[in-house]
């Protein structure tokens, strides 16, 4: 098949600018980028939450019909600098309102799921109207992961159906209820396909289960990853699914937008910089010093930590270790928001060492991009990581990750060349490899030829969105 005639549709519950939590939003909008430069036609669709700004974003409403007894509404734009379209399909009852994952996303509830089902369900039907007709649909986490039932369902000649293919971002999050409600909504018996009659350990329907048996293709996000989550301790209740899917499951390393994330023009920083003016970062860490209010000084070591607030990101063993990086004399900066438990903790210790640390309980991309590009270390000791993509853009902005080794972390960080890696999830070990660094940091000639490395890793999606070609490829030829 010519790459030309590849038509793909991505169906999300994310895409970065519009509608961001974590790194689902950047892959959303920075992949269909890389492969239309590879010829491809990309289309995204994703839920048009009343927290978009419509009119920021230039959406224009293109249909209004009636779906499920309910009205809805589909908004076109394009993304930023591309003319790659973005449908946003707002429905009041469903889709609109509230935040992206109503009740923080770690816990379900039924509207949650609801709002996602309907989401999936509403695709084939917005592709009729939009008169868009892809031979894949790229599904992306549990939210659309229902897609690859639907479309077998739908599919009345086996040879004409829309091929799936799902990329699993992070698995622990599966979408699971009771499957009475579930059946109920889609309009079920639940003996449609033999898989539905597959529960999990709850006796619940996983919506991300039915999409492991039933994708064409299932992708996970980085190939360390991929290996790990066919264990019981990373596969989360679903290792057995994917072993039996083994055949049909690749692990592609996430790029990054590298235009977007792009120390030399980033319009966010003080000073822009390059590899070889590197130096200039230090004009960034006293603009973030001033900006946070620290005391304003070049040679303090300055640790960040921007990420999702929740037990995944290790931040326990954050807040454990920051006495012990006060006494150091080293400055903290966390940038974060998620369980208000963690939330707290850090509210409290930042009272206790006003001099030394900063926290930062919002969701903030000017901020963020300050701090990748002033803060020495970021710190990311997580439990687990699919892929990860802070420790990537910090090193494009020459800022050194200390990370614990897993997933995505093992395959974009070497250790002691662009970054530093620990194993064991212990504040001892941790601390350790803190101090380990900081020698680095010390040595000042050490230290540059650390901060190039990492600045000269390539971190854009060139090999990766070929990869991802391959396995469309090898689904149309099949
Ligand atoms: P995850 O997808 O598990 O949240 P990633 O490392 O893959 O983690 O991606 C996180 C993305 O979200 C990065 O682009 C990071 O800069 C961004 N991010 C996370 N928290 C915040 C925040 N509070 N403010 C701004 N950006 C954030």
């Amino acid at each position: 098949m010519k790459k030309s005639s590849i038509k793909i549709l991505f169906t999300a519950s994310e895409c970065a600018p519009f509608a961001k939590v974590g790194g689902l939003a950047d892959v959303v909008s920075s992949l269909p980028k890389a492969l239309k430069e590879l010829g491809l036609e990309i289309k995204i669709v994703i839920p048009g939450y009343e927290i978009i700004d419509f009119k920021k974003y230039r959406f224009k409403l293109v249909s209004i019909f009636k779906f499920k007894n309910e009205k809805v509404k589909i908004y076109k734009g394009n993304l930023n600098k591309t003319n790659i379209s973005v449908y946003l399909l707002e429905n009041d009852k469903y889709l609109s309102k509230g935040e992206i994952y109503p009740g923080n996303g770690a816990h379900y509830n039924l509207f949650l799921i609801k709002r996602f089902l309907f989401f999936s369900q509403l695709i084939l039907e917005f592709l009729s109207k939009i008169k868009f007709k892809p031979q894949i649909i790229h599904c992306h986490d549990w939210q659309t992961a229902i897609l690859p039932v639907l479309t077998k369902l739908a599919a009345k000649d086996e040879r004409k159906k829309i091929k799936t293919l799902l990329t699993i971002h992070n698995l622990p999050y599966q979408g699971e209820w009771s499957p009475g409600p579930i059946f109920k909504f889609l309009g079920l018996k639940g003996d449609e396909l033999k898989t539905l009659k597959i529960r999990d350990e709850s006796s619940d329907f996983n919506i991300l289960e039915q999409g492991v048996l039933n994708a064409d293709i299932v992708t996970t996000v980085s190939p360390t990853y991929t290996k790990e989550i066919l264990t019981k301790i990373y596969g989360e209740e679903l290792y057995k699914d994917l072993k039996k899917r083994k055949k049909d499951l690749y692990g592609i390393l996430n790029g990054i937008d590298t235009e977007l994330f792009n120390p030399e023009t980033d319009q966010n920083l003080k000073a822009n910089y390059l590899v070889n003016d590197f130096q200039k970062k230090v004009i960034n860490k006293i603009d973030l010093q001033k900006t946070l209010k620290l005391p304003q000084d070049s040679k303090i070591p300055l640790f960040s930590f921007i990420s999702r607030i929740v037990e995944q990101k290790g931040i326990d063993l954050i807040t454990e270790s920051i006495p012990d990086l006060v006494k150091l004399n080293c400055q903290i900066v966390i940038l974060g928001q998620g369980e208000k438990k963690y939330e707290n903790m850090l509210i409290r210790i930042s009272k206790k060492f006003p001099k030394n640390i900063s926290v930062n309980i919002r969701f903030d991309s000017v901020l963020a991009r300050k701090i990748y590009a002033g803060a020495d270390f970021i710190l990311i000791p997580s439990r687990f990581e699919p892929c990860g993509l802070i420790q990537m853009i910090a090193q494009r902005y020459g800022t050194i990750p200390i990370a614990r080794a897993t997933g995505g972390i093992i395959d974009s960080v070497d250790n002691k060349v662009s970054g530093f890696l620990f194993q064991e999830f212990k504040k001892e070990v941790f601390l350790k490899k803190i101090k380990e660094a900081l020698n680095f940091y010390f040595k000042k000639t050490r230290w540059g030829k650390m901060i190039k490395n990492a600045m000269e890793k390539d971190f854009s999606w060139q090999k990766s969105s070929r990869e991802y070609l391959k396995l469309y490829q090898k689904l149309l030829n099949e």
